[in-house]
């Protein structure tokens, strides 16, 4: 790695492209003949409205966007949508969703504030091991929406399809660990959103991509006017001072991934890396694979050795070796690699290289 860098497996926030932190870096004194920083701007100034333009503008281009979507630049994470959506979305009071971890279960439990809302399907008694197959999803024909988290970062589980549901129930999906990784269908979903500090830049700025025809279906007045997707949409994301550095390197962000070829080419790379990963765990019994073989992660790879004590001397000596954060999250155990847009393929033969040497030395 460049500059003493380190491969940094975190599951968020995460590592970023080096050309764009040496952008950032670059342009962090005088952005473009402005004299000052994107940071010291105005909102309101010229030169900052053509950069949340361009931003705009380029993630529709990446994601392929319809025009009949709103783009909101948000902030608060994604947590603060967990409440956001039911107070957005519900018209008659009923939504569905189906829990397949922790940041599903977040935000059902938001939810369960606004209205009557049923589990559609959950993976709790397998500590999430699994997403749902199309067939196992119990979605009431009449709920205002249907909620899926696309991809469980703790656990390491993906949905490999885009759900169906029932004729006029749109489906609204947390995307937070694995937008830009790969193309989406956005007309197949009524709201995606996410937080933007795996794949898309810094913490601080939350993208939230609604169908137009959603806004207005519930008389918001009572309810905070920041959470309030239609004020929001009908600003520009400027009722207030939206996150404008996080959203300006967003833009360098889109403009890398485009000058790689685009989300195809993020998909084909991050099948690439997880496959490397997946085949390893799967030719070899020191590790296990945590997460059920249909439902795996291309974003987050979770693997144990079955002894904590050994795991822990895992993480602990990965560190010493130059990668950082590949101790499980607490309720899952063992390891996780998280292997986001920007982790180079290098990164991955040095993490498999080392759990070889790993494996040959504690077996
Ligand atoms: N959803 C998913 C899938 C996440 O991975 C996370 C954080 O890691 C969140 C939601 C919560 O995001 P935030 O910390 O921005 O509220």
């Amino acid at each position: 790695m460049a500059d003493n860098r380190i491969y940094n497996f975190s599951a968020g926030p995460s590592m970023l492209p080096v050309p764009v932190l040496e952008r950032c870096a670059s342009e962090m004194l005088n952005y473009k003949g402005s004299g000052m920083s994107v940071m010291e701007m105005s909102h309101r100034s010229k030169v900052y409205d053509g950069i949340i333009t361009e931003t705009e503008a380029a993630l529709r281009r990446v994601l392929s966007i319809p025009d009949n979507y709103k783009v909101l630049f948000l902030q608060g994470g994604a947590s603060t949508q967990f409440a956001a959506i039911p107070m957005n979305l519900l018209k008659t009071g009923k939504a569905d969703y189906a829990l397949t971890g922790n940041f599903a279960n977040n935000a059902y439990k938001e939810a369960v504030k606004f209205g009557d809302i049923h589990v559609a399907f959950s993976s709790k008694d397998r500590n999430f091991d699994r997403v749902p197959t199309q067939a196992e999803l119990d979605i009431r024909p009449d709920a205002d929406y249907f909620y899926i988290c696309a991809n469980n970062t703790i656990y390491g589980t993906e949905y490999q399809y885009d759900p169906e549901t029932p004729a006029g129930v749109p489906l609204v999906a947390d995307m937070s660990s694995n937008i830009l990784s790969k193309p989406v269908d956005v007309s197949k979903y009524g709201v995606i959103y996410a937080g933007a500090q795996k794949n898309m830049g810094p913490a601080g700025v939350t993208v939230v991509i609604v169908r137009e025809d959603l806004l207005g279906s519930y008389p918001l007045e009572k309810y905070p006017v920041m959470l309030d997707w239609q004020t929001m949409a009908n600003k520009g994301s400027m009722y207030n001072t939206p996150p404008t550095y996080g959203i300006y390197v967003l833009g360098l962000v889109l403009e890398w991934v485009e000058q790689m070829g685009g989300v195809k080419v993020m998909q084909e790379r991050a099948e690439k890396r997880s496959s490397m990963l997946y085949d390893y765990l799967d030719s070899q019994d020191f590790y296990k694979a945590v997460a059920e073989k249909a439902s795996r992660s291309h974003m987050n790879v979770t693997f144990r050795t079955g002894d904590d004590e050994l795991d822990a001397k895992f993480a602990k000596e990965s560190m010493a070796a130059g990668m950082s954060n590949l101790k499980g999250h607490r309720s899952v155990g063992g390891m996780r690699a998280s292997i986001y847009n920007a982790m180079p393929i290098e990164g991955v033969e040095y993490l498999i290289d080392f759990m070889k040497k790993f494996a040959a030395e504690n077996k």
